[in-house]
């Protein structure tokens, strides 16, 4: 890898800086009420702060975009046989994979380290994540850290904001390994701060969020809550559940399957102390509080029941992160890019890897990674990885079935309750008939920085119905500067292809 992927670790960002001193938190909504991070991973921008020139920046990333040299349209990346965008599990394998076969590998993620969601923070040092990147520098792969792919552009062209300004990247063939999102659903009080996703507060944890000695309630569906209970654990704090909302028979069915998976019993070992205390059939139906969260309320299959919690993780499952793949004309089939048996995708050149095509976890992830590698380098795929691939798809079936959610959770918000927390939409401003085009258009649902990234999921589950919303390049806001160098940019292209 070149030199820009030795990249030092990421210090602690600024939100985990001022969680950890400033009382009270700077971070305000729409409205100007009281709220804080939510997702730790830069799609729902509920942590922006203004800087002193009055533009924004989410402060739970390292800045980016306020860079001296953003104003200026940087050279042009030479094209790669496969660009690969995102960093994580499936990507890094998937860019190992094409390298091995004497391809130009380069590799982008909005991130400010390679590991994607899961391996963060310590979790890097952990062997797969250490060789995998080890076996990509030494394969020469090109990292391009803290670089965030805004808009596609025609022939596998894709714009990207990174730390020199925004610049095109370009690939033979591209590799999509977005990745996903965490599902919010809301309820009263969800915008407090203090009120973070699972994997938003895992996230900041990792990052360096000190909550020892604090009384935290975990509460949503997936594994995910395993994962974040042992770790508050390790880091000194009180839990408060976990509380999932899957009843108890169909968990129990999921372990003893995941059991009979690779690495699934060393699992279950490893989260034995929280998944003792998991409580099913349960799930958070207030967040009390004014300034900050100060409790909860929870229904339990033996009634409601009230604690008081410093902060509470509440999250139920994921999205996948398929916005690119669809802004190029992707396919995709139950909210997922779909893909081949060799993971291209319905377009030509273009394939998918991981979350992004499906959530069925890390170890599917890299399955994945390393098939869209070799296809795209043209090789074939190898008969164990395609039991594999089979494997993790059915893996990921029984993930969704496990942890379906209940119809109750529709209810959870009222009238009063904020849907979209960038503009301050509640429950009671959407017509109950608004269709989710209708509901941006009209009622200004996604309309704000997140792009829908957390309301348009939500407003697709209280309705049931899929997610209709359309993504918009760019795919993160852009100031006036970055359009005005995307004018000097495209007319450049244009020049030098024609
Ligand atoms: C918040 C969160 C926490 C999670 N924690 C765990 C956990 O503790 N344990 C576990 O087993 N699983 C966890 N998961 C699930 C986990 O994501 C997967 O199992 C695994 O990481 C999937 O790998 P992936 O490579 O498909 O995606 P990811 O690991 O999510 O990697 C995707 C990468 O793509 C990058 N990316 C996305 N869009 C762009 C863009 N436009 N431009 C540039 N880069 C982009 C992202 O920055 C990210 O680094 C978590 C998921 C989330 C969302």
């Amino acid at each position: 890898m070149n030199d820009r992927s030795h990249a030092p670790r990421p210090q602690p960002s600024e939100a985990i800086r001022l969680m950890n001193h400033a009382a009270p938190w700077p971070w305000r909504d729409g409205r100007g009420r009281p709220t804080g991070p939510l997702c730790g991973m830069g799609s729902c921008f509920s942590c922006l702060l203004p800087d002193d020139d009055g533009r924004c920046r989410r402060t739970c990333l390292p800045q980016m975009g306020s860079h001296p040299n953003t104003l200026r349209a940087a050279p042009r990346p030479t094209p790669y046989d496969v660009l690969v965008v995102g960093g994580g599990p499936a990507g890094l394998e998937a860019a190992v994979e094409a390298a091995k076969r004497g391809r130009s590998v380069g590799l982008v993620d909005a991130r400010a380290a390679l590991g994607g969601q899961v391996w963060r923070g310590e979790d890097v040092d952990s062997s797969p994540a250490r060789e995998l990147i080890a076996k990509a520098r030494a394969l020469g792969v090109n990292v391009h850290l803290n670089s965030e792919v805004l808009i596609p552009l025609p022939d596998r062209r894709l714009v990207l904001r990174t730390p020199r300004g925004l610049e095109v990247f370009s690939g033979d063939h591209l590799i999509l390994a977005t990745g996903a999102r965490e599902l919010f659903l809301p309820f009263p009080g969800w915008t407090l701060p203090g009120v973070f996703g699972l994997g938003g507060l895992q996230a900041h944890l990792k990052g360096g969020l000190d909550l020892a000695g604090r009384r935290v309630a975990v509460a949503g569906s997936g594994p995910l809550l395993l994962a974040v209970t042992r770790l508050l654990l390790r880091r000194g704090a009180e839990v408060v559940g976990p509380f999932e909302q899957a009843p108890r028979n169909r968990v129990v069915r999921f372990a003893f399957h995941t059991l009979t998976r690779e690495g699934g019993l060393g699992d279950l070992l490893r989260h034995r102390r929280a998944a003792l205390r998991l409580r099913c059939g349960a799930w958070c139906l207030e967040a009390l509080g004014t300034e900050h969260i100060e409790g909860v309320r929870i229904h339990t299959r033996t009634g409601v029941v009230r604690e008081r919690v410093d902060a509470l993780a509440c999250a139920f499952g994921f999205v996948p992160e398929t916005r690119l793949g669809r802004l190029l004309g992707a396919e995709t089939r139950h909210g997922a890019i779909l893909v081949d048996d060799t993971q291209k995708t319905t377009l030509d050149g273009i394939f998918a890897a991981g979350e992004v095509t499906g959530i069925a976890g890390k170890n599917a992830a890299r399955w994945e990674g390393r098939a869209a590698g070799a296809a795209a380098a043209g090789a074939k795929l190898t008969a164990s990885c395609a039991r594999r691939l089979l494997r993790g798809r059915q893996f990921g079936r029984r993930l969704a079935g496990a942890h379906r959610l209940r119809a109750e959770l529709r209810n959870l918000a009222n009238p009063d309750t904020i849907i979209c927390r960038c503009e301050g939409i509640r429950l009671r401003d959407l017509a109950p008939e608004w269709s989710p085009r209708e509901a941006r258009i009209l009622g200004r649902l996604g309309m704000g920085p997140c792009q829908g990234r957390v309301c348009g999921p939500i407003l697709a589950f209280l309705r049931g119905a899929s997610d209709g919303s359309q993504p918009r390049a760019p795919l993160s806001p852009m100031t006036g500067a970055e359009w005005a160098a995307l004018d000097d940019i495209l007319s450049s292209e244009g020049d030098s292809r024609s």
